[in-house]
């Protein structure tokens, strides 16, 4: 049985974070006895963007202090690191910490901030899409890697938490390649579940203290939900955050490719909670992201015309070019490289759009925008 730890914390005082921090670990014993004196171990916090800790875009800098903290008490060295949206180098790993709050951290604590930014080339015979990949060095030089990530809706997978944080461990750039490569939404969930196992967290942690809900993962609207959760199964915790959101897990890609692989049941009721119980939770369900492109038509009419109305009713983006600053981000992220600058200002061929919305997550500026196509307005607003 799966076990998660969920504890009460309405704010970001330090103080507070660091007891409800404990709290989650303490609970989970098998992960401290796992760890050893010296261990390096890397913080996976979510880093999306050049985003303050008030955006509740990224993991808060208290919840990873609390966690650094936590972590030299029993001897371990460590070392806070991701791969952010664009390239992969110290000048853009430079802007996030700092926006994130991550060098006050550092320097606080004297951890280390990950500035190497080499990659190599793994091999997981078990994977089911992604047998080689590339990944940070330093995921692969660590003793143990934790999940501290952040609970938002998002635009592509619905919902981000534990399991997708760990898309950061895949170097700049070739997240737009593997987005690419998996062209739909149930084989990037397939190829995220991947990266999960290889990954192994050796425990997962999800800062649901500020959410996002809407059109996150970078452009929703900041939610308070006021909770720490942990697990040593990154698919438990997801699970019971989704709950938390009021998120049907079926809309969930990476829960449902997990749960057909075994590795979870996403019934909450086959978890074991400690902490609060689920039920005395009560949390206004998130506002879903408008990219949702929920299949009305399924198994209602012939196959090639289900895939035809599907099509036609995706969302799709709306570049925003009175809003735009003409930064190139979108450009640079979009996996299928089908965005041109014209006039200093983007111009997609949506023909070609495989709706990834890399490129809403990723404007600094939220000129990127998600529109349903007007009958799917009209039909289910
Ligand atoms: S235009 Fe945007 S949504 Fe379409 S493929 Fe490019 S990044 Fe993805
Ligand atoms: S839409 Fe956003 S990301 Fe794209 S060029 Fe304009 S400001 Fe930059």
């Amino acid at each position: 049985m799966n076990k998660v730890h969920i504890v009460k914390c309405q704010e970001y005082d330090l103080d507070k974070v660091q007891q409800a921090v404990a709290e989650c670990f303490d609970a989970m014993p098998e992960f401290k006895e796992k760890l050893f004196e010296g261990a390096k171990v890397l913080v996976k916090t979510n880093l999306l963007m050049r985003k303050n800790p008030e955006d509740a875009v990224t993991t808060h800098p208290s919840v990873i202090e609390a966690i650094v903290r936590y972590l030299q008490a029993l001897g371990c060295k460590p070392v806070i690191g991701d791969s952010p949206g664009g390239p992969y180098n110290e000048w853009n790993l430079k802007g996030v910490y700092k926006a994130a709050g991550m060098n006050a951290v550092a320097e606080k604590t004297g951890c280390e901030l990950n500035y190497d930014t080499s990659v190599i080339e793994v091999h997981n015979e078990k994977a089911k899409l992604l047998k080689n990949m590339q990944i940070i060095k330093v995921a692969h030089d660590v003793d143990f890697i934790i999940s501290a990530a952040k609970l938002k809706t998002h635009g592509m997978m619905t919902y981000t938490g534990a399991v997708k944080n760990l898309f950061g461990v895949i170097p700049g750039i070739t997240k737009a390649e593997y987005h690419f490569k998996m062209n739909n939404t149930a084989n990037f969930a397939e190829h995220l579940v991947d990266i999960c196992e290889y990954v192994n967290p050796v425990i997962s942690i999800i800062d649901a203290i500020d959410c996002m809900e809407g059109d996150g993962p970078s452009a929703g609207m900041k939610k308070h939900v006021g909770l720490l959760m942990a697990s040593s199964s990154p698919y438990a915790l997801d699970v019971a955050a989704s709950k938390v959101a009021g998120i049907n897990t079926e809309l969930i890609p990476t829960i449902v490719a997990a749960e057909k692989r075994g590795l979870i049941n996403s019934n909450y009721k086959n978890l074991e909670f400690s902490g609060i119980d689920l039920d005395e939770i009560k949390v206004e369900p998130f506002i879903l992201p408008s990219s949702i492109n929920i299949n009305f038509v399924g198994g209602r009419v012939p196959k090639f015309l289900e895939s035809f109305i599907t099509n036609t009713f995706r969302p799709q983006p709306i570049f925003d070019h009175d809003k735009c600053v003409g930064c190139e981000d979108c450009k640079r992220s979009c996996p299928p490289d089908i965005i041109k600058m014209v006039n200093g200002k983007p111009v997609p061929d949506l023909d070609k759009c495989i709706r990834c919305f890399c490129c809403h997550e990723l404007c600094p500026i939220k000129a990127v925008d998600i529109k349903k196509h007007w009958l799917h307005e009209r039909l289910f607003r």
